[in-house]
């Protein structure tokens, strides 16, 4: 299976198959200690957001829930992060030795919204075989855009979205923390 640039094996291809897609920012890498940089008057340094990813400690929860799942299953990384820090993303993802598949990270000159943007991909990972069981965001605006493709999407409480509104029952997760 041939693949866009911004999408990257971790160990070459893996069959199309049953697979999880797995948000990274406040799902698995705990990016509290950088949100400082999108409190920032205007629309906030997403530069500065993303060139500090490689520094988060990561949420063992979520790393442990993806060790235990049927080896059979993909771990699909769908994140915001642009396809510009994958080398801090990939070293991160070896330091904690997350288990992973596939990384798609946003494109080169994608600048749509991350739910438009998460909604192509889901569409381009089932065009090329991919079952998607699965999800796990902490967006509730991706949530909804994932139960609304026909992916059931665990939520997943980082708290770093306060301005919207909470989850549906079946959210998992403490409750809101600050920033
Ligand atoms: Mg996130």
């Amino acid at each position: 299976m041939s693949v866009p640039d911004h999408w990257c094996w971790r160990a070459g291809p893996v069959a199309p198959g049953p697979a999880v897609v797995v948000d990274m920012d406040g799902v698995v890498s705990e990016a509290s200690g950088r949100q400082h940089f999108l409190d920032r008057p205007g629309r906030g340094d997403w530069e500065g957001f993303f060139d500090a990813c490689g520094d988060d400690p990561l949420i063992p929860e979520t790393a442990r829930l993806l060790e235990l799942l049927d080896p059979g299953v993909a771990v699909v990384l769908l994140t915001g992060r642009p396809v510009r820090v994958r080398p801090l993303t990939l070293a991160w993802l070896e330091r904690h030795e997350l288990r992973w598949d596939l990384l798609v990270m946003r494109a080169r000159g994608d600048y749509s919204v991350s739910l438009e943007s998460k909604r192509e991909e889901v569409a381009a990972l089932r065009a090329g075989g991919f079952d998607l069981r699965l999800a796990l965001e902490d967006d509730v605006r991706n949530r909804e855009m994932l139960q609304a493709e026909g992916v059931p999407c665990l939520y997943v409480h980082s708290g770093y979205y306060r301005d919207f509104a909470a989850p549906a029952p079946g959210a998992v997760g403490a409750p809101g923390k600050p920033r």
